[in-house]
């Protein structure tokens, strides 16, 4: 759902005795593109894994029909292929959810500590295999702020299954929660939490489109991780809707760090 405002210009012409009004249709266009632009990328996405999908059962009718190894071998290539297409409508959906809630409606009393320690144990597996270390810093004292867990849960899920993907075998992740008392830029009540790699890092050139769907840094490493390319949109809308903010810094070679920023609101009045 993209919300789509109008310019309208009028002006009463005393000659015609008439109003005039112009309608600027640019937004519209614009909305138009970017759907066009959606369902070609997304057609593209489900078209690559597919075409493998096809020429392996082809090959399977075929040449490997009577050849167990390699069959084997293609069964496990198709059930990669396979997977990929199911990561990609899982993302499509989660992006469709968060885009079409208007807000975060309830919100719900949410004890970041807690969430992140349930996050990293989700985690474990995923980075044990990677053999990548998950180190949590957090203050004594709990920081909560006003959102849905769910959501909240996904945001910190995509940037640390990141920073795993991408940080490589034998590296530490890095995720530290700070509540800040006065946040310079809301001017209010934040938390801060930082998931930082120690990777390849990201060229700065890519870093203002990372956000948008289906952007890549390195769409050859991505793909080879499997990686749908919708991961940080979905975190972009759902911190929209928490009114937080995402910054990343990186250089190409020196990691990278995602930084979010949730302001802490009116937890008390719950
Ligand atoms: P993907 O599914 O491709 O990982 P994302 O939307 O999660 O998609 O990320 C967009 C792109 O940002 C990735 O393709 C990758 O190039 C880059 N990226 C994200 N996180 C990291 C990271 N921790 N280190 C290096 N590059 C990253």
């Amino acid at each position: 759902a993209q919300d789509v405002s109008y310019d309208v210009t009028c002006r009463f012409i005393p000659d015609l005795g008439a109003l005039m009004c112009l309608t600027d249709v640019t937004p519209m266009e614009q909305a138009g593109q970017m759907r066009r632009d959606f369902v070609a990328n997304v057609s593209h996405e489900l078209r690559t894994p597919l075409t493998a999908l096809m020429g392996f059962i082809e090959t399977l009718r075929g040449p490997a029909r009577d050849d167990a190894v390699a069959r084997e071998r293609f069964l496990q290539i198709m059930d990669g292929e396979a997977s990929r297409m199911n990561r990609l409508v899982g993302d499509l959906l989660s992006l469709n959810r968060v885009e079409s809630q208007e807000r975060v409606r309830p919100g719900e009393k949410v004890d970041l500590t807690g969430l992140l320690n349930s996050t990293l144990n989700s985690l474990k597996p995923l980075s044990e295999e990677a053999g990548v270390v998950l180190n949590l810093t957090t203050p004594e004292a709990p920081v909560l702020i006003v959102g849905d867990p769910d959501q909240l849960r996904q945001v910190f899920t995509n940037l640390i299954e990141n920073a795993i993907k991408y940080g490589g075998s034998g590296g530490v992740v890095d995720i530290s929660l700070v509540a800040q008392e006065r946040d310079p830029a809301l001017r209010a009540p934040s938390a801060r939490i930082a998931v930082a790699d120690q990777g390849p890092g990201i060229d700065p050139i890519h870093l203002p489109r990372l956000t948008e769907r289906f952007y890549r840094a390195d769409s050859h490493r991505s793909r080879e991780l499997g990686g749908t390319g919708l991961g940080l949109a979905i975190v972009k809308h759902i911190l929209n809707r928490h009114r937080g903010r995402l910054r990343i810094e990186s250089e190409l070679g020196q990691g990278a760090i995602f930084l979010v920023t949730l302001p802490q609101g009116n937890v008390t009045g719950l």
